[in-house]
């Protein structure tokens, strides 16, 4: 039989060699003179060592400190230690227990007692690791399937009157992990969700892990919420893996304790499935229409392959019009499925179960090609170049072969790139916004136009939007249903149409079933609209069809605005009919004139080198005056004086005042302070301007808004 392993600690040499000769009989021994060496060396053989000999007297690092520092390392913390001491102080040998060594022998040594105390520290572990290993995952310290399927059993045996619950938590993309950062990394994820679960249940539940990122709780019955969850949440967020890690749950509440317990686990396991890529529910409770919808995906899981090689996945078309030309302005490619028993299956039914797995990005690449030969076909066949938008997945967006793969195709066919617009969901802006501007941006520099989908379902902030790369709104229909019915609501799509164009955003109201719907967008300026109203998706033979009975126009985007930086002053115009004033304020008149030339078309410009002119003149006109541009260093009034005059007034307290000077952090800090609404530093940037100013007088514009509606 192999010899097993001993390390001997000690800082004396004649120690060393007396321990040697007393166990190289039984043992294979490594030495160590110092608690540093000594950890080293445990680090290095943790899986060979069966024990340690630790002299607590010793230079550097004693043995109390190598102790300490041991059992801080999970993976060498159970090696058991024997202690030794010239001192036979009892407060040594509590103290080294205390630490976690499991034995001490005081000095001078006897042969006998060290060989029968070491053998037995031995057997005590090799026999307590065989009845863990067979309770409990290795890895993680939780129990295993088999234990714990058995203690569930006997806990619900002794009280069969509580209600309990059964908990699964899964890693998302736990795959990813292993193969971005290694199995090594893999494992801590493993080994940190585990201890946040422990964590999160102490004293309430039995927690496994039953295989690879498969984790169950079981407990006495709670009322599980985003909020009872939230702080276990909060703890797997601060995972220290770089891209983050989410888990989904599944929640088996009351279970029947009738029901095998392997089989509840796999019922709480579906719910859990059903969690995944669910960003705002933390959990997902196991219910009879889960499980029908479950049959369902499994479905479509198992035949999405042969359905793709099949051809059963077809491209619809829904027309985009033009209000005010009265003609088709393009077209939205939609996915269907033709399947032979369930007939057409529209989008909403597969989409999400395959963005959960990923076969979204095989299936939009087809979609997109098919797209493309189309479009070339048609243009074959003599029509003008129309533009189709396509559905990009948010699972598309950061994958790098995404955009070869567009180019490639729009090349292969023949296709000028602004023909095919990207719709991105608002939704993946709100989630990611740094990340996404990012990725849109390379799709907008290699020429594509951008169109965020589905916008006011989601939550983006109008000031947002203005940040945002993308060239077409879409406005959606469910936003548009509930809003426009509502007169406060038409108030609020007006405004947002009126800002959109503002920003040089062409704006299209998808989902238009009604006159009405079409009478409020029209008088809302609003030119595109999308929906049943003028056609429902349609075959691409259909398509055809009706296209050589329509009327083209294509939607003038994209040439003038592939870069807000170079944002063109005529398209972002909407000058307030009711002829709004801006009062620029500052004593030099270069930077008048160029805040005048910035705005002129904007506004009617006042110009004031002084703040009591100003003053005077807002005295008089302050009804007129949309936003104040306010420079603090003047003779006679300063900037500073100026802005609390207004402030104090009652008629003006609620005016913007924008104020501009030299980059000085004191004076920015003091006049917002002193409620200035914002702070632009000199030299202007146009288009910081540009932003600064829309932002500021945006907000403005909807508060007073809202305001008057109620
Ligand atoms: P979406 O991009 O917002 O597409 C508009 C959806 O509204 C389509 O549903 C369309 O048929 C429907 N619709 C259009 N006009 C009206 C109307 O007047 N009233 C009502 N009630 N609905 C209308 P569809 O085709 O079922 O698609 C649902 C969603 O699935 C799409 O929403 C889009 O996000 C996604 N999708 C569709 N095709 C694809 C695709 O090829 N790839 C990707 N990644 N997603 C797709
Ligand atoms: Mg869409
Ligand atoms: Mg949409």
């Amino acid at each position: 039989m192999r010899k097993r392993t001993v390390l001997i600690v000690d800082d004396q040499e004649i120690n060393r060699a007396f321990l040697g000769k007393v166990l190289e009989a039984e043992y294979s021994l490594l030495y160590a003179e110092n608690g540093h060496v000594a950890l080293k060396c445990l680090r290095e053989h943790a899986n060979i060592i069966s024990a340690i000999f630790l002299d607590i007297i010793m230079p550097d690092m004693d043995g109390y400190e190598f102790l300490r520092e041991m059992k801080a390392d999970r993976r060498i913390a159970n090696i058991p230690v024997i202690v030794s001491s010239q001192l036979i102080e009892e407060t040594d040998e509590v103290q080294a227990l205390a630490l976690g060594a499991q034995d001490f022998i005081a000095k001078p040594y006897k042969p006998v007692i060290i060989r029968q105390r070491l053998s037995n520290i031995i057997q005590l572990r090799e026999q307590s690791a065989i009845v863990n290993s067979m309770q409990c995952d290795y890895l993680t310290g939780l129990y295993n399937k088999e234990f714990f399927c058995r203690q569930v059993e006997m806990v619900l045996g002794e009280n069969p009157s509580i209600k309990y619950d059964l908990v699964f938590i899964g890693i998302e993309r736990f795959k990813l992990i292993n193969d971005a950062y290694g199995i090594k990394k893999g494992d801590e994820v493993l080994k940190y969700v585990a201890d946040a679960i422990s964590e999160f249940s102490v004293g309430r539940k039995i927690c496994a892990r039953f295989y690879a990122d498969n984790f169950f709780a079981f407990g006495e019955h709670a009322t599980y919420t985003n909020d009872f969850l939230k702080p276990f949440i909060d703890k797997i967020k601060e995972c220290p893996v770089k891209m983050g890690i989410k888990v989904h749950c599944g929640v088996l509440e009351n279970i029947d304790t009738s029901t095998e317990i392997a089989r509840l686990c796999d019922l709480a396991k579906m719910a859990g499935d059903m969690n995944r890529g669910k960003y705002n529910d933390y959990f997902t409770l196991y219910s009879e229409e889960l499980k029908t919808r479950m049959k369902n995906e499994q479905f479509i899981l198992s035949s999405m392959h042969s359905a793709l090689e099949q051809g059963q996945f077809q491209v619809y078309y829904q027309p985009k019009y033009d209000l005010h030309a009265n003609a088709v302005a393009g077209a939205e490619a939609l996915v269907r499925w033709i399947n032979p028993e369930k007939g057409v299956m529209p989008a909403g039914e597969f989409i999400p179960i395959f963005e959960k797995n990923g076969f979204i990005t095989e299936l939009d690449k087809y979609v997109w090609e098919c797209t493309c030969k189309s479009l070339r076909r048609w243009m074959d066949e003599g029509q003008p170049a129309l533009s189709i938008s396509i559905n990009m997945s948010r699972a598309d967006i950061y994958n790098p072969s995404i955009l070869p793969f567009l180019l490639e195709i729009t090349n292969k066919y023949r296709i000028p790139i602004q023909c095919l617009h990207l719709e991105i969901t608002e939704s993946a802006y709100t989630e990611n916004p740094e990340q996404i501007i990012e990725a849109v941006h390379k799709f907008r520099e290699a020429g594509f136009i951008v169109e965020m989908d589905d916008f006011g379902t989601g939550y983006s902030s109008l000031n947002m939007l203005s940040g945002m790369p993308i060239d077409i709104l879409k406005l959606d229909m469910r936003f548009i249903q509930k809003e426009a019915e509502k007169a406060s609501g038409r108030g609020i799509i007006s405004f947002i149409i009126s800002l959109a164009k503002w920003m040089g955003l062409v704006v299209i109201a998808e989902g238009v079933e009604t006159e009405d719907q079409i009478e409020i967008l029209r008088s809302m300026d609003c030119n595109y609209v999308q929906g049943y109203y003028y056609a429902k998706p349609m075959a691409t033979e259909e398509f055809e069809h009706f296209l050589k009975e329509s009327r083209t126009i294509e939607i003038p985007v994209g040439k003038q605005i592939t870069n807000q930086n170079n944002i063109c002053k005529h398209q972002r115009i909407s000058r307030p009919e009711n002829g709004k004033v801006m009062l620029i304020v500052d004593d030099v008149t270069i930077n008048r004139m160029t805040l005048a030339t910035f705005f002129e078309e904007d506004y009617l410009i006042v110009e004031k080198d002084d703040g009591l002119d100003a003053w005077e003149y807002l005295d008089k006109h302050y009804e007129k005056v949309e936003v104040v541009m306010l420079d603090l260093l003047m003779p006679v009034m300063d900037g500073f004086e100026l802005l609390q005059k207004i402030r104090q007034d009652r008629r003006m307290k609620d005016l913007p005042v924008i104020i501009t000077s030299q980059g000085d952090l004191g004076a920015e800090q003091k006049t917002l302070e002193m409620q200035a609404n914002d702070y632009i530093v000199k030299p202007y940037d146009q288009y910081k301007v540009y932003q600064r100013v829309y932002n500021v007088v945006g907000n403005y514009r909807y508060q007073s808004m809202i305001a008057k509606d109620k």
